[in-house]
């Protein structure tokens, strides 16, 4: 599904040399190459402020921290999503509030999230799936009217642009109150091992969440609030500040990709490609085709036969896994997100594919199809 060995081997020589600039200094943790990249993060971002940690499960998890909310607190977010945003949720004694998504952004459903909203409510949580943004205009406009707080999963999508209609464009995560990513090597901005960050233009919940990350101390063994230890390390930091100034190259470089798909299968009834909507770039994390009268198994076989990966994300919707099962979950009919899960299947998506690749996999995927 990627090839982050390739990639790695074009830009060896700067990252190599980064890695030993950490290892000489011997600053492991917080080292310079974690405020260097910090800074050059913010900045690409155009973030009021970034706070670099573990990973983006404890990203989202500091955010949820910083927003003080209480057990039984409701909080709502769409169910066909990676586990990391809900399980963050229930792990904090939260109520997850599951929502549909839109059939074709794959994206949390404004309308949806509306009917949602309770007393209880103080959070919601979209997640901008696959790389395509979620419509953040819809949503900060609820938001503002119920009072809430908006933390962006932006794990799949960092490098998206959101356009809002008086034509202004942002960063998606920097548009919420909070915004989180992560830096796992599968992801379009990925390190050699865990890695994530926060954003926020609050300078406040900034100068908290830092602290929260740090066992909730600003100066050394006084600890003002409850934290944990969440932090990236300066050998990831180092690589991923080399990969950082690649990173628009590589959104084009799986942009190309999915052009290319896109185009071999156009005029097939039975596939429908990724939808752009018009106030969003894709970042093609990952590229998901919906199947109609297609035996997705036999054909996840059948390529899996020509040496071929692909994957379903997610066979198991959040509000059907046994996880969430002691929950008074409110809503349970998500039809549109069993539809998708029964329908989805991602293609191999990354830098480093090639033509020849990429007709190998359109045209095995297509004699299935039409066999
Ligand atoms: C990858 C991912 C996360 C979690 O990131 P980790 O760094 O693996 O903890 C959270 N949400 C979404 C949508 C993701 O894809």
């Amino acid at each position: 599904m990627v090839d982050t060995k390739n990639q790695y081997l074009k830009i060896k020589t700067e990252v190599d040399a980064a890695i030993h600039e950490v290892l000489d200094s011997a600053a492991y943790i917080n080292g310079k190459a974690v405020q260097d990249f910090t800074a050059a993060l913010n900045q690409y971002q155009g973030a009021g402020f970034t706070i670099p940690c573990a990973n983006g499960t404890d990203a989202l998890q500091i955010a949820m921290m910083a927003l003080d909310l209480q057990p039984g607190d409701e909080v709502i977010t769409p169910s066909f999503t990676y586990i990391a945003t809900t399980e963050v949720v229930a792990l904090l004694k939260l109520k997850p509030v599951f929502v549909e998504v839109d059939p074709q952004t794959f994206c949390m459903d404004p309308e949806a999230l509306r009917k949602a909203i309770t007393p209880k409510t103080k959070a919601i949580v979209p997640v901008h799936l696959y790389g395509h943004a979620a419509p953040m205009e819809a949503i900060m406009a609820i938001a503002q009217e119920f009072g809430l707080a908006v933390i962006e999963d932006n794990a799949q999508a960092i490098g998206a642009d959101h356009q809002f209609a008086d034509g202004s464009v942002k960063k998606t995560g920097t548009i919420g109150t909070i915004g989180t990513t992560s830096f796992y090597p599968s992801k379009n901005l990925g390190a050699y091992g865990d890695g994530g960050a926060i954003f926020t233009n609050d300078a406040d919940l900034a100068h908290k969440m830092k602290m929260i990350a740090n066992h909730g101390q600003q100066t050394r063994y006084y600890h003002e609030m409850v934290g944990c230890n969440s932090r990236l390390d300066s050998i990831q930091a180092a690589i991923l500040n080399v990969k950082l100034k690649e990173l628009d190259k590589y959104i084009v470089a799986r942009q190309t990709a999915a052009s290319f798909y896109n185009a071999a299968f156009a005029s097939q009834e039975q596939i429908t490609t990724p939808f752009v909507a018009s106030y969003s770039n894709h970042v093609y994390h990952q590229y998901t085709l919906l199947l109609e009268g297609v035996d997705r198994d036999g054909l996840v076989a059948h390529l899996a036969e020509k040496k071929i990966p692909s994957m379903i994300y997610y066979p198991v919707p959040g509000h059907r896994q046994k996880m969430f099962s002691a929950f008074d979950l409110p809503n349970l009919d998500l039809k549109t997100t069993d539809w998708l899960t029964e329908r989805v299947i991602s293609l191999p998506i990354h830098t480093e594919l090639d033509m020849e690749q990429l007709s190998y996999i359109t045209e095995n995927l297509l004699a299935y199809i039409n066999r």
